[in-house]
């Protein structure tokens, strides 16, 4: 890679976004490439927590309950800011795979009589395994056509179409979809959107309110850094609220919480998304993470990422033809997400073999290599840097040592 270490300083010289880096506790020297799957810890984080355990919990007990009960619509609006919709829209609870759950079957009520829940083959497992059971469970029909195709395909065969529920970023491939495309093509058909933002909360524009998105859900512990199993949330937009009948009726999203006998009775606006009592610990955790946002606009956030995804490809692309890597990500901005695969039949055994070499990163089987580029922490040498540890790893054969084969179903 002749001539790009230059090029990384001067890009890390130019990067305004720099000083946001000491804002994660990150292990010196680590070149941290996954947080597209779990963010590092902000310092912000532990302070918080200890404030709440050691004040709230034990000090004022039950009494902190007051302020607890607003945090999942209050946090939600934090996210809502980098969703691109206005406060009151947004509530965080539960997990991704349940919210999809909720969600999908919320969706699917709101246009009685279609038989179509439409959906991408290449969604992420959980999203597709919900899918399949909302529809079994409603008696519906999955239909699966690729999100590149999605358009289209409704333009053509969307008049039984109850919801479109795809993912803005393939997680495979870091491919970005039409969001806006998508959307337009299933209300032109008269069905919903549901988009899974897992891949693009916090590092892209997702802009939901001005593509008219019906109903999204994402989780908090990937690009946001809320920690491990952090609460999910979901966007449903105003003008969905009042007719939203959701099936995970608690008595949280219940107008009066404390009503003893009666029907179900949804609260208004977003808080009928709020199931049970809430994950407080992890509440505050995420909101203590949120606060690394503060100081940046979405925008920048996409300006760097774009700037150190197409870095990493050029680095790639300056490799030696042997060992051959295909860079599996569009090469076109407006199509790549925040992260980066690449393919190569050793993916698993290189990605185990480069984390003695200070570089985390994931596999995805069969062959996937991915990178995920977090805008605030990572720099172009961290790129450039990752790159040629890389390229060691692959011309020494390291990747074929034992110690690098599969050994967990997880890793
Ligand atoms: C990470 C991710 C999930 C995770 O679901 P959990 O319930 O949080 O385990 C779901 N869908 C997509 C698209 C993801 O990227």
């Amino acid at each position: 890679m002749p001539t790009t270490r230059t090029d990384a300083e001067r890009l890390d010289a130019e990067d305004v976004l720099a000083g946001f880096r000491e804002r994660f506790a990150l292990p010196p020297g680590l070149i941290y490439l996954d947080g597209n799957s779990l963010g590092p810890l902000p310092t912000s984080v532990a302070p918080a927590v200890h404030e709440t355990i050691h004040r709230q919990w034990r000090e004022d007990l039950v009494r902190s309950w007051v302020d607890w009960m607003e945090l999942p619509t209050r946090v939600g609006d934090r996210i809502g800011a980098l969703l691109g919709v206005g406060p009151g829209q947004v509530a965080v609870g539960d997990s991704t795979s349940v919210q999809l759950f909720n969600t999908l079957i919320g969706a699917a009520r709101l246009r009685p009589g279609r038989q179509v829940l439409l959906t991408d083959p290449r969604h992420f497992p959980t999203d597709r395994y919900m899918a399949e059971s909302a529809a079994r469970l409603l008696g519906l029909r999955v239909v699966e056509v690729p999100a590149g195709e999605a358009a289209g395909w409704l333009a053509r065969n969307g008049r039984d179409v109850a919801v479109a529920a795809y993912p803005v970023v393939d997680y495979r491939t870091g491919e970005l979809w039409d969001i806006a495309g998508i959307t337009a093509a299933a209300h032109d058909a008269g069905a919903v959107v549901l988009w899974d933002v897992c891949h693009g909360v916090g590092v892209l524009p997702l802009e939901l309110a001005r593509h008219d998105v019906d109903l999204a859900v994402g989780c908090t512990y990937k690009y946001l850094s809320g920690g491990p199993g952090s609460p999910a949330f979901v966007y449903a937009a105003e003008r969905h609220h009042q007719a939203l009948d959701l099936p995970l009726a608690g008595w949280l999203g219940h107008v009066t919480p404390f009503a003893t006998g009666g029907p179900y009775l949804p609260a208004a606006g977003i808080a009928r998304a709020v199931v049970g009592t809430p994950a407080i610990l992890s509440l505050v955790a995420l909101d203590a993470a949120l606060d690394v946002y503060r100081d940046v606009a979405v925008e920048q956030l996409r300006d760097k990422s774009l700037s150190l995804t197409a870095f990493f490809i050029r680095c790639v692309d300056e490799l030696p033809d042997e060992p051959a890597f295909e860079v599996v990500t569009p090469r076109a901005a407006e199509r790549r997400g925040g992260h980066v695969s690449l393919r190569h039949e050793h993916a698993y055994g290189m990605i185990r073999a480069l984390m003695p070499q200070g570089v985390v990163a994931d596999s995805r089987p069969p062959d996937l290599l991915r990178f995920g580029f977090h805008p605030l922490y990572v720099s172009h040498q961290d790129v450039r840097e990752s790159v040629e540890r890389l390229w060691r790893v692959a011309e020494t054969k390291q990747y074929t040592d034992p110690r690098f084969a599969r050994t967990s179903a997880y890793g």
